[in-house]
């Protein structure tokens, strides 16, 4: 648990920001029920996740490459299943997003912002449980990567 609030904040900052949430967890009863909405919606997009994920699997395999022998069918296989591999790709990174999400709620680590240390907002949470970011540090980084 060290280990991972120790990635997630500056040394400098870490303990404060690490005691600070803790503080929140124990202190506020609206913060349990933000948790509790968070951890309900990171359960529903696992299940979304892996839902679909087992669709892919079976799409994938349930179209023999046989029943294409046209060239042109055979490229679009190929487009499509390259365009699988590519969601899949997408699937694997947000479900390692909300299993280290889920994670920062076991430890108390959840809502703290990776960028400056401060606090995520609540609807943002809510709304974005796998967030790591808080509004204003998304919108500077949004702004740096369109640079
Ligand atoms: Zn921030």
């Amino acid at each position: 648990m060290e280990t991972s609030s120790s990635l997630l904040y500056s040394p400098g900052t870490k303990n404060i920001i690490y005691n600070g949430s803790v503080a929140d967890l124990e202190g506020r009863g609206m913060d349990r029920t933000v948790l509790g909405k968070c951890r309900e919606e990171l359960q529903r997009l696992m299940d979304e996740v892996q839902a679909g994920a087992g669709k892919t699997v079976s799409d994938m395999t349930t179209i023999p490459e046989e029943n294409f022998p046209d060239p042109t069918d055979r490229a679009l296989l190929e487009s499509n299943r390259n365009f699988t591999l590519r969601l899949r790709d997408r699937e694997r990174k947000l479900l390692a997003k909300i299993k280290e999400a889920m994670k920062r709620i076991e430890d108390g680590t959840f809502g703290g912002c990776e960028g400056c240390g401060g606090e995520i907002g609540k609807k943002r949470l809510v709304a974005r449980p796998v967030t790591t970011l808080c509004i204003d540090c998304k919108t500077v980084a949004e702004e740096e990567e369109g640079r």
